[in-house]
């Protein structure tokens, strides 16, 4: 799969598109019973992104949680790519979304 990184300008910004294309391209990949690593390109600017998700603290806090059992969580691009006009400090294209998890990972 290709991951190019794509130089957009940084701008916060989120849309139903990129949870989606997250959805489909974002694979789960349990590290230990605690946690697991959401591992994907940005739906944004296109770079490789490895996320920690704390499964057992996501489900004690609830939030999110979906009639399905499924849990949303929300994360943002944390690349370390160029991205004119980003603040100092911050990191990433400014993307976030939310990734669903069905509730047989969390
Ligand atoms: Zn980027
Ligand atoms: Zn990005």
């Amino acid at each position: 799969m290709s991951t190019a990184h794509d130089p957009v300008s940084y701008e916060e910004s989120s849309s139903q598109e990129y949870s989606q294309r997250a959805a489909d391209r974002f694979e789960l990949v349990r590290h230990a019973r605690r946690y697991l690593v959401a591992s994907g390109p940005c739906p944004r600017c296109n770079a490789h992104l490895d996320i920690p998700v704390v499964t057992e603290a996501v489900r004690r806090l609830g939030n999110g949680a979906l009639a399905s059992g499924a849990t949303e969580v929300p994360m943002y691009c944390v690349c370390e790519g160029e991205h004119q006009g980003r603040p100092d400090g911050e990191e990433g294209c400014g993307a976030y979304w939310l990734l669903v998890l069905p509730a047989d990972v969390t």
